[in-house]
This record gives structure tokens, C-alpha cells and sequence, in this order.
């Protein structure tokens, strides 16, 4: 049996550790948060009393941490030092392009096989065990890759060499952020000028003004396919995790000299929606920022 060293089991690590239970894996969980394991340790998984511990007999490691000064830390004091060298590690958080490859490179030095592997989809496809993987490897090591991650995916694609994964995920997610402001702007124009919103959404979604922002994750309350718009925006993906990917992909443009202001203006959209407190609600929630009616959102 395969055994999952599983490190991080916050509102994604949680769900991932358990698919991987449901896959047939012996799973070594840790968390800081002794809560975190037990929710763990209840659907199958052993406690682990550290990270050393979780990794000393893996297979694989799999890390779901907040963000790079903390993958980097992991990886430096706790994973290298005590995984077995044939164990093949993963690290599945969002984290900086630079730090992907900085740990990529003590791993391989160390004599490590390593991915990172960052996901799109929510907390529901990390229960349901349907992320979509978005992998940086070599060609050669992501066979195996695309064994470990299978369990807790839909889709597992190799975007390229180390780093490519976090590249390819924070491009996408600042399309994504630039896609729901122009939505949501849309949407508001369209109630200023008359046109009720669910017309809007049928000649929208049916033109060429289409995209996943609009058809699948309508940001208006009652209008298209159920989504977080009618939750009063709770749940879904927080406002706070879209503004640390957008600085996550204004840093990289930044250093990479690309020209991105589209993706700057979304920065600062969404840095201002979470200082007015609303950095927990759904990132569609900027609609009612841009409509003058934030008051909505605390019902
Ligand atoms: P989270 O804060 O709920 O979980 C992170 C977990 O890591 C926490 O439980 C924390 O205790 C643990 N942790 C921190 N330092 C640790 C250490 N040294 N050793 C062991 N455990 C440690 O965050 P999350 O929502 O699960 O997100 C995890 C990653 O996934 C982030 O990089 C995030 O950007 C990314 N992500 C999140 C979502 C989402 O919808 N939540 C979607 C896609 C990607």
C-alpha cells in the first residue's frame, strides 16, 4: 500500500488527505492544529506528532501550506532531513514561482524527485476529489506524479519544468479576478442603464461577452446556476485568496518585466474590498462593491 506523508490539513489539506484515505492509501497526517488532525485521523488517516515523524516511512509527501516562506521552511527543517530519499515530494499550496523553484532545487539536490503541483477548484472539489493539478516537473517523474495526485483529482496536466505549475496557476487566477471585474462591472452598468439582470445573463451568456466568470459563477443573487451570488457570498473562494494570488502574479510580472495592468487594476480592486472588511466574502462578492451596496453583503 502506498503510504502519503500529508502535511497541512487546513480547509484544503483536510479534504485532500481524506480522498487520499478513500483512494486506498495509508495516510501519516500533521497539522500545527491538533483539530486539524483529529478531523483527519477521523476519516482514516494516522496522527502524526510532527512532520519528521509523517514523512519517515513515506512514499510520497504531499504539502498543502499557506504560503512560500512556509513551504520553504517545511521542506528546509522538516521534509528534506527526515523523508527517505526515494520518497517523491509534492507540493500541492500556492506559493511564489521563486520559491517553487528554490525548494525544487534543494530537493533535486538533495536527491529528491519533486513536483509542485498548485490546484484550481475550492474546498467542495478538495472533498469530492476533483481539483484540476496544474504540475511542474520533469518529463520523466510525472508519471508517478499524476499516480499520487489521482485520488484527489479531476485533471492532472504538467505545465512545464519546476515552477510551471505556480506560473500556470497564478496566470489563470488573474484572469480569473480580471474576468469576475469586468462581470460584475458589466452587471452594474446593465442596472444603471434599465436592463434587468437576469436578461442580461441570458444575452450575455449566449454572446460574445461569455466566459466562467458570467455562465457558471454569476456574481447577481438569483441569476444562472446556483453559486456563492446566493449564499449572500458565503463560502465559495474568499476575496482575501484571490488578492494574495493576484499579489502573487503582480510580483511575478513585475520581476519578469511583462506587462500586466489589467491584472494590477484587479490587485487593487480586491485590496480594497478586503479592507473594508470584506476579505471572507466570495470574490463575486466585489459586485455589490461596484453597485454602492457593501451594505448588503453584511445580512
Ligand atoms: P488553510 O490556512 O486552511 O490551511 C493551511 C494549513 O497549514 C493550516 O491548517 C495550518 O495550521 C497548516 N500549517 C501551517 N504551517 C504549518 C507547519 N509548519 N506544519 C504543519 N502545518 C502547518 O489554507 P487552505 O485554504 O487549505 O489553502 C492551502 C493552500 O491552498 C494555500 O496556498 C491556498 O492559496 C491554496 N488554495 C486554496 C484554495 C481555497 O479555496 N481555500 C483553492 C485553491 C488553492
Amino acid at each position: 500500500m502506498t503510504r502519503i506523508a500529508f502535511i497541512g490539513l487546513g480547509n484544503m489539506g483536510g479534504g485532500m488527505a481524506a480522498r487520499q484515505v478513500v483512494g486506498g492509501r495509508e495516510v501519516s497526517a500533521f497539522d500545527l492544529s491538533a483539530a486539524a488532525v483529529a478531523k483527519v485521523v477521523g476519516a482514516g488517516a494516522l496522527g502524526a506528532a510532527s512532520v519528521a515523524d509523517a514523512v519517515k516511512r513515506a512514499d510520497v509527501v504531499i504539502t498543502m501550506l499557506p504560503a512560500g516562506p512556509h513551504v520553504r521552511k517545511v521542506y528546509a527543517e522538516d521534509i528534506l532531513p527526515n523523508a527517505p530519499k526515494t520518497a517523491l515530494l509534492i507540493d500541492c499550496s500556492t506559493i511564489d514561482v521563486d520559491s517553487a523553484r528554490a525548494v525544487a532545487t534543494q530537493a533535486t539536490t538533495a536527491g529528491f524527485r519533486f513536483a509542485d503541483a498548485p490546484v484550481s477548484g475550492g474546498t467542495a472539489a478538495a472533498d469530492a476529489g476533483t481539483l484540476a493539478f496544474m504540475v511542474g516537473c520533469d518529463e520523466a517523474v510525472f508519471a508517478d506524479v499524476e499516480e499520487a495526485l489521482k485520488p484527489m483529482a479531476r485533471v492532472v496536466i504538467r505545465a512545464g519544468d519546476h515552477g510551471a505549475g505556480q506560473a500556470a496557476k497564478i496566470c489563470n487566477n488573474m484572469l480569473l479576478g480580471i474576468s469576475m471585474i469586468g462581470t460584475c462591472e458589466a452587471f452594474a452598468l446593465a442596472e444603471k442603464l434599465g436592463l434587468a439582470p437576469d436578461r442580461f445573463f441570458e444575452i450575455a451568456s449566449k454572446s460574445s461577452g461569455q466566459c466562467w466568470s458570467l455562465s457558471t459563477y454569476a456574481p447577481w443573487p438569483g441569476v444562472g446556476p446556483q453559486t456563492a451570488a446566493d449564499r449572500n457570498y458565503e463560502g465559495g473562494f474568499a476575496a482575501a485568496m484571490m488578492l494574495k494570488d493576484l499579489k502573487l502574479a503582480q510580483e511575478a510580472s513585475a520581476r519578469a518585466g511583462a506587462t500586466t495592468p489589467m491584472g494590477n487594476h484587479a490587485e487593487a480592486l480586491y485590496a480594497l474590498f478586503d479592507r473594508l472588511g470584506y476579505g471572507g466574502k466570495d470574490f463575486s462578492g466585489v459586485l455589490q462593491m461596484l453597485r454602492g451596496q457593501l451594505d448588503t453583503l453584511k445580512a
